[in-house]
């Protein structure tokens, strides 16, 4: 379902009136964390101002360490509820297991399965029958071929829905967070009719490079972008090192346009 050879012409996923796939570029845009009412107000109105369609923000959060921060879950979903009414954003965010994908439907536009989840099939198949669009990550580890087959688990529930992220991938390489795997989008673009974003934030790991590999994966051809943005990145509950000001994210909001406009 998720192939060429079953659907030629590439798909747009519209969310809200929203095009994903189409000529367009999506920018998705938010901290990390809902971290607090403050964060995410602050967060949403920059976004916004930038040019976002899309406010992220993981309220379900699957950290490394289980002592780690691990999300306000509904609380979060509640706040971003009210920053999607307060600024008209879509809103997106992670969910991480079947019982978030229930409590998630009522206050989102669009779920999230993050890398780690990229093969979780029962979670996949949930989400498949929920029919509500779903950015699906990449695994750190999963090739190309494993993660269409992977989302072939959500289409044969009957959500076509997808639209994929590469948000990099597991190398030897440490200067880096994650490598982006620039070549997936072409790649996808070869074998899938599905969208495909670009996540630099979790493939950088560090601030200074989200923007040269934001321009990067839009001349690869990307369909959009989702970069992680907080109000004061020093002070982030997680993934901190990563995380844009607003001022950087303006700025990477104009950069990327004038890429857009010449590709
Ligand atoms: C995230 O988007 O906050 C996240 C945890 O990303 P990934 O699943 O790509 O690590
Ligand atoms: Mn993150």
């Amino acid at each position: 379902l998720a192939g060429k050879t079953f659907k030629p012409e590439p798909s747009v996923i519209e969310v809200n009136g929203v095009k994903i796939g189409g000529k367009e570029l999506v920018i998705m845009a938010g901290p990390c964390a809902v971290e607090n009412h403050d964060q995410i107000m602050a967060a949403a109105l920059a976004v916004k101002k930038s040019g976002a369609q899309f406010l992220r923000g993981g309220a379900f959060k699957p950290r490394t360490s289980p002592y780690a921060f691990q999300g306000l879950e509904e609380e979060g979903l509640k706040l971003l509820k009210e920053a999607k009414d307060a600024t008209g954003l879509n809103i997106i965010t992670e969910v991480t297991s079947e019982k978030a994908v229930e409590i998630a439907d009522k206050y989102v536009d669009m779920f999230q399965v993050g890398a780690r989840n990229v093969q979780n099939f029962q979670l996949l198949r949930e989400i498949g029958r929920s029919k509500k669009p779903v950015l699906f990550k990449r695994g750190p580890a999963t090739t190309v071929d494993e993660w269409l087959n992977a989302a072939e688990y959500i289409m044969s529930e009957g959500n076509y829905n997808v639209v994929l992220c590469e948000r990099g991938i597991r190398t030897f390489e440490t200067s880096t967070r994650n490598t982006l795997d620039i070549s997936a989008v072409p790649v996808v673009k070869n074998l899938s009719h599905l969208p495909i974003i670009v996540d630099p934030s979790h493939a950088a790991g560090k601030s200074q490079y989200v923007l040269p590999l934001s321009k990067a994966a839009i001349a690869a051809g990307a369909d959009g972008l989702i970069i992680e943005v907080h109000p004061n990145p020093k002070s982030a509950l997680s993934d901190a090192a990563q995380q844009l000001t607003p001022e950087d994210f303006d700025y990477l909001c104009k950069d990327i346009a004038k890429i857009a406009e010449i590709i």
